[in-house]
Formats: structure tokens, C-alpha cells, sequence
């Protein structure tokens, strides 16, 4: 079932590494962390002895290519947080730690030469049968000491400086870098570590590779004393080494006697982060998804033992859960990881489609001798314009010369690209942003559900260790303001809000076929916040600023909440489509039921979303107009009751969208000063309409609870206390 939603039914390669994993984690993991390994900072033998499992059961492999000695072709993006999923719904500390190699390796894979590319991964490889070497293990280092720490790419206190430089040899840059909380440190035998340049012949930042055994000092540093992922190794090194030039990721060239890396830092780390991003947000996913069933042994069997409760009593079985409230909790948190885990796997298939565009692109821009941000920005924009036409004929088809365009936009691999691109850019942060923050909220709903079992080391499913672990998922790649900063620049792109609005129609196309899955919610939600941005966009506050730009994080932060809890939604509603439609050959009898009930975890999902958009939206729209006093300028801004009348004999109802009408010159005492209504009359009746969009969604959740009821699950947990 979850193949079919997840979309990789057809990849038995895929399909096997999450056996492998799955494996991994509920065996070797699991004992682990139920033995103590979380009591300690340090990284032991017990907690090495991960990194075997790993590179035997194919997770380590997941990322090469196979003539590196991996066994996946192609884009990586959806496999890798398939392995995360898996790792992280017994401990998310242990999924970092195995996809934290694949973080040190990304820039070389991303922006690395050709040679460095084969040279690195073929090292990091695990080793083949009949093979003696042990793999190279990578690190990332781009964190800092304070004030510097921070993946605001921005900043960076470490140096690169020409060494020596003889004429007509490889110049040897000595490399001085402090890196904090830094993964897998313990152990990397190298570290692809950030850079500025201190030295007039090197003429950028640059990421430059560190390997144990250069020359000068590779010191592990002091382990991280972490609250939370102890299986994975944190510390903050210290490097003063000399490396040849031939080290910089990506390459460089000479120009009038000075290094030119061929890409600064922040070109790099963004290439990165931005597939990475997306595993650690599915990581939180499956906590809350992996909660559920220890949940509902423990309410189930809450009242067992007690003389009241006899067998086959109401009480006997059902426990708590003979009653909604604890129920249609876990209904909310039974759906949060539904929204987030088809979010995340939705972003990382998107990131396997674009990836093969995006190299496609590049050697489009170099085939036309396009190089410099300036006219690539120009060429993107020319892409961008014959991206929007196709939306907009797609939109409204009008005959067969539209079809036949239509059709030529859409065989366009670059027009494709500059779409994806742009859903890309805000799904990737709004990823990272919802599931981990949204998901520690709901992962603490979880761990209440327990009562005070929750919060102790017995707890099923490590359930108090993963809501604490929850955090730092938030945090590490970029905490939630530097999620929040990226959306408010990529979510304005008007290419991304010609899709939302694609998204609209189809959202509400869908509702047709599927009533009940709260696509109409969603829809109207969408447009919603559509509308409150194109608003906000054109407005001031009170005192006659700009409301969307750059520094009013006020605004701009909570618009990329709002997003986020949107995009969730859709995907998830896109999910149950396909498990509506191609469930049947799966699930067979059961098929029906099942369909249904996640239909209602959407349903109650969307009503969720419809909730929180809708607040955050009318506190933007309204909250930045200063409320009137009883002044004579505050009155003017009010209807008089004998307009409001002739109003309402022109337009029927019209009046109705006044709050406070003045009687007699007068407001009564009660109902205080008013404000006007003037211009956003549009936004009252989208709001109501969303309002209106939650017929049945309480149904919906109370068919999810009866059905949460009768749920069956196994005896006991299959790993360990
Ligand atoms: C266990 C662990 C492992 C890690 N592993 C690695 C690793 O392998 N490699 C690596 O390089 N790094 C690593 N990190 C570092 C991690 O990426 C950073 O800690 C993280 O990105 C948060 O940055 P920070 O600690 O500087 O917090 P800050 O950036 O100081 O954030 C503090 C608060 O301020 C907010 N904030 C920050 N900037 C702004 C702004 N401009 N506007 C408004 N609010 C803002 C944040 O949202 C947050 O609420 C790791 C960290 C931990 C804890």
C-alpha cells in the first residue's frame, strides 16, 4: 500500500532497500538504543559497529552509482529518504548518522570535478566481496564556534590561504577551520569543510576537501554532550592543514596569477542542502507515523487489570480508547505524519525528475556560452515567461492552435525544468519547515497520549527520546527562520504562484471525483492565502510601510507557515487519490475501507490546515490596520445606518459585511469602534467559503476514530522495549 502512495510499486530496487533497512533498524538499532546507547555522548565500539550494518544491508551504497559500487541508477533523492524513513521510525539519531556520510560526500557529487567524483566515492564505497579495505567515512563541516555557528551561508570565520606556490606547480593552500557540531567527526577519514578566502591570489569563498592524513593538525575535537541522535557522532573539530589546490570542490582556474575556485561556498552548500533538506523532514515523519501503534496498544490496554474491567468488557477492550477525545488525538497525530511523510516523498520524487533537467540545463547554458549570474538570470527569465504561457493556455485551452502550443510547451525539457524548479525552491524548505516543526508539536501530542509513560525510558517506541529528537531535526540543516527566510523569497516567484493556482483547479477538478478527501478545503484554503498575498503585497501597515519585503519577517515568516501547512495537505490528498484508484489490486477486500479511512485522516488534515490558514491569513490581513478610536476620523471610517440601508436596497447583503453601523450619530456602548470594511470584502467571503469548506469534516474524523477503534495490531511491538 504504502508503494502504491509513495509511488515506488515499480522499483524492486527501491523496494528492497527499504526491507534492508528496515532490517537495520529494528534489529541492530533497536538494541541498541534499548540497551542504553543513548546514555552516553561518546561514540563506542557498540555504536561503530552500526556504521557494518550499514554499509552490509545497502544503505551505504544507496548513493553511489553502481560503477562506484552502488546498485540504484539514476537520482538517488527518493531512495535515500525512503532509508531515512525507515532508520528513523526506531531512531532518528542512527538515520542521521547513515545518511551523514552522504551529506560530507554531496558537495563532491553535486559540484565536485570529475576526478573527485570517482576518486571519493569509489573510496567511500562499501567494499565488494573478496575486497579487504574499510570504507571512508565523509564529514560536512560549514557550522562554526559562535558568533559564527549557523548554517546562514552568509558568514564564515574559517580561512584558505596560499601555502606555497611554485612556478608551473599545483599551488598548497593551508586551510585554518573551526567546525561546531559537526556529524560523523569521530570517526571521517575526510571533511568537506567551508571556507572564506584570506588571501588575495584565492578570489572566493570555496568547500574544500580535508583528508585525516594531511599535513598539520586533524583534531576530532571534544564529543557534542547531546540531549538527543546520540547514535550519531558530534564534535567540534579543530583543522589547521595544507592541502593541494586540486582539493577545491569543483575545481578552479588561474586568472592573472590568482585562484579562481569554479564555485564560491554558498553555490555549493545551496546545491546541497537543497536535496538533503528534504530527508531530514521526512525523518520526523516517521516518528509521529511509527507512534501510532504503541499508542494504541497502551490506550487500548490502559484499564487491564483492574477489577472492573473484565474481559470483553467495553472498558477491557477498548481502554481509553472507548472515548473520542483520545481518539481523535491520535487521529491528529496519525494524520500529521500522513500529510508530512507524502509531503517529503512527494519533494524527493520531484528532486529525482529534476535532477537529470537541471544537468540538462547546465549544458544547454554552456552549449550557448551562457555563464555569469546576470545572464543566466536573463536566460531563466525567458523560461520563465514561456513557462507561465503554457500554465496560462493550460488554464483556458481554446482550439487546436492552443493545443498544438500547449503541446510543444510541454515537450520543452527546459520549460519543465524552470516548473519544477520553482515548486522545487519552496517544497524543499517548506519540507524542512512543516514536518519538523509542525511534526515536534504533534510528536509531543503523541508522547501525552502515554501519560507518564510517555516521558519515561520504558516507553514504547522510544516515543519521549524521539519527541526530544524532534528538535533537533528543526534545527540542524537550518532551523526554522532559515527555512521561513528562503520560502519568503521563493514563494513570491510568480512562476510558483501560477502553479498554486494550477493547484487550485485541480484540487477542486479532483474534489469531483473524490468527494471527501477535503480537496475543496484545501482548494479554497489555497485561495485564501493566494488572495492574502497579492493583498499584502500592494499594502502598508498603518503607518504607511510595505508589508512584503524583506525585513518584515512579521509578514513574510507567517505566509511560509501558512504554505507550509498547504502543501502538506495537497500531497497528502494526491496520495489517497492513488489509493483510491489503484488500491483495489493491492488490498483487495479491504481495499474500500481503507481508501475511506485515509480519506478521513485527509479530510481531517485538511480541516486542520483550512484552520490554521485561515487564522493566519485574517490576523495579516487585518492586524496590521490600526483599529480606530471614537474620534471623528474613526467614525468617518464607519457606515452610517441610512447608508448601510441604501446599500442594502441596491445589493441584498451587502450591508451585512459592515461590523458596526452608527445609529444616530452614536455607536452603542457595547459594540465599540469599527473599522471599515473598504477593500477587502473578497477576503470575508473567501474566509466564510472556507469555513463553509468544512461540512463534514468532523464527520470525517469521527468515521477515522470508530475505525482507529478497531484497528488490529500485533501483540507486541517488533523491536524492543
Ligand atoms: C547534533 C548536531 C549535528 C550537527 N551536524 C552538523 C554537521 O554535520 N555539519 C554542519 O555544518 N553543521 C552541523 N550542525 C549545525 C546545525 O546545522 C546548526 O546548529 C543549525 O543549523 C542551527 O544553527 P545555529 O545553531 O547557529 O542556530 P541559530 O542560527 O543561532 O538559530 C537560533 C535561533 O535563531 C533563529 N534565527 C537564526 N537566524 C535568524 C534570522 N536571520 N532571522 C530570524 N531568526 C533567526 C533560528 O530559527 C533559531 O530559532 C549540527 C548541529 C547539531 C546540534
Amino acid at each position: 500500500m504504502r508503494q502504491l502512495m509513495w509511488r515506488f510499486a515499480d522499483r524492486y530496487d527501491l523496494q528492497m532497500l527499504v526491507q534492508s533497512a528496515r532490517g537495520v533498524a529494528r534489529g541492530p538499532v533497536a538494541r541498541l538504543v534499548a540497551d542504553g546507547g543513548r546514555n552516553a555522548h561518546e561514540w563506542t565500539a557498540r555504536k561503530n559497529e552500526l556504521l557494518s550494518h550499514y554499509d552490509a544491508s545497502g544503505i551505504t551504497a544507496a548513493f553511489m552509482e553502481p560503477e562506484e559500487g552502488g546498485f540504484i541508477t539514476g537520482p538517488k533523492n527518493l531512495a535515500l529518504a525512503l532509508a531515512a524513513f525507515e532508520l528513523a521510525w526506531v531512531d532518528a539519531g542512527a538515520a542521521t548518522g547513515a545518511l551523514a556520510g552522504f551529506l560530507g560526500l554531496s558537495p563532491i557529487h553535486e559540484r565536485g570535478t570529475p576526478e573527485q567524483l570517482r576518486h571519493y566515492m569509489s573510496l567511500a564505497a562499501p567494499a565488494k566481496p573478496g575486497e579487504d579495505r574499510a570504507p571512508w567515512r565523509a564529514a560536512f563541516a560549514l557550522t562554526e564556534p559562535i558568533p559564527y555557528v549557523g548554517v546562514d551561508t552568509g558568514m564564515l570565520s574559517g580561512k584558505v590561504s596560499v601555502a606555497e606556490w611554485s612556478p608551473g606547480a599545483e599551488p598548497v593552500l593551508q586551510v585554518e577551520k573551526r567546525g561546531r557540531f559537526i556529524t560523523n567527526m569521530g570517526f571521517a577519514n575526510f571533511v568537506t569543510a567551508a571556507v572564506d578566502t584570506a588571501d588575495p591570489r584565492i578570489k572566493s569563498s570555496c568547500l574544500v576537501i580535508l583528508e585525516e592524513t594531511d599535513p598539520g593538525t586533524f583534531d576530532r575535537g571534544t564529543p557534542t554532550k547531546k540531549l538527543v541522535h546520540q547514535l550519531s557522532s558530534t564534535s567540534d573539530p579543530i583543522f589547521s592543514l595544507r592541502v593541494p589546490a586540486s582539493r577545491i570542490v569543483g575545481g578552479y582556474t588561474v586568472k592573472d596569477g590568482v585562484i579562481v575556485p569554479n564555485f564560491d561556498h554558498s553555490q555549493v552548500i545551496e546545491a546541497v542542502f537543497r536535496r538533503t533538506r528534504v530527508t531530514v523532514g521526512v525523518m520526523t515523519s516517521a516518528k509521529l507515523l511509527s507512534a501510532v501503534e504503541p499508542v494504541i496498544r497502551y490506550q487500548r490496554g490502559r484499564f487491564r487489570g483492574a477489577e472492573q474491567a473484565a474481559p470483553g468488557s467495553v472498558r477491557y477492550e477498548l481502554g481509553i480508547q472507548q472515548r473520542e477525545d483520545a481518539l481523535h488525538r491520535l487521529v491528529d497525530v496519525w494524520a500529521a505524519g500522513e500529510a508530512g511523510a507524502s509531503l517529503g516523498f512527494a519533494t524527493a520524487r520531484l528532486f529525482d525528475e529534476l535532477d537529470p533537467l537541471e544537468r540538462k540545463k547546465d549544458a544547454a547554458l554552456a552549449a550557448q556560452g551562457i555563464g555569469g549570474m546576470k545572464a543566466t538570470m536573463k536566460w531563466m527569465k525567458a523560461l520563465e515567461r514561456s513557462a507561465l504561457e503554457l500554465l496560462e493556455l493550460e488554464a483556458h485551452p481554446r482550439g487546436e492552435k492552443q493545443e498544438a502550443r500547449i503541446a510543444e510547451l510541454r515537450g520543452d525539457e527546459l520549460v519543465r525544468f524552470a516548473l519544477l524548479d520553482a515548486q522545487a525552491n519552496v517544497l524543499c524548505p517548506a519540507t524542512k519547515l512543516w514536518n519538523t516543526g509542525v511534526g515536534a508539536d504533534f510528536m509531543r501530542e503523541a508522547v501525552s497520549l502515554m501519560g507518564g509513560y510517555g516521558i519515561t525510558e520504558d516507553c514504547p517506541g522510544f516515543l519521549g527520546q524521539k519527541w526530544m529528537d524532534a528538535q533537533l531535526e528543526a534545527t540542524y540543516e537550518g532551523p526554522e527562520a532559515v527555512q521561513r527566510r528562503q520560502l519568503s523569497v521563493t514563494m513570491g516567484n510568480p512562476l510558483f504562484l501560477a502553479q498554486l493556482k494550477a493547484w487550485v483547479r485541480e484540487l477542486r477538478h479532483l474534489s469531483g471525483e473524490h468527494p471527501g478527501l477535503g480537496g475543496c478545503v484545501i482548494a479554497s484554503a489555497m485561495d485564501l492565502w493566494l488572495w492574502t498575498y497579492r493583498h499584502l503585497e500592494r499594502s502598508t501597515d498603518a503607518d504607511g510601510v510595505k508589508l512584503v519585503q524583506s525585513p518584515r519577517q512579521g509578514v513574510t515568516f507567517k505566509l511560509a507557515d501558512a504554505l507550509g501547512w498547504l502543501v502538506a495537505s495537497r500531497a497528502q490528498i494526491l496520495d489517497a487519490v492513488v489509493l483510491a484508484e489503484e488500491g483495489g489490486a493491492v488490498l483487495g477486500e479491504a481495499h474500500a475501507g481503507t481508501a475511506r479511512f485515509f480519506a478521513d485522516l485527509c479530510h481531517a488534515q485538511a480541516a486542520r490546515t483550512a484552520g490554521e490558514v485561515g487564522r493566519i491569513c485574517a490576523e495579516l490581513v487585518h492586524g496590521y490596520n490600526r483599529h480606530p478610536s471614537w474620534d471623528a476620523e474613526g467614525r468617518a471610517a464607519c457606515w452610517s445606518a441610512s447608508d448601510a440601508d441604501a446599500l442594502e436596497g441596491i445589493i441584498p447583503g451587502l450591508a451585512g459585511c459592515s461590523v458596526d453601523v452608527l445609529t444616530e450619530g452614536a455607536h452603542p456602548d457595547k459594540e465599540g469602534p469599527c473599522a471599515s470594511c473598504q477593500g477587502i470584502s473578497d477576503f470575508r467571503s473567501l474566509r466564510v467559503k472556507v469555513d463553509g469548506c468544512l461540512t463534514g469534516a468532523m464527520l470525517a474524523k469521527d468515521r477515522a476514530a470508530e475505525a482507529l477503534s478497531k484497528v488490529m495490531i500485533p501483540e507486541a511491538l517488533d523491536y524492543p522495549l
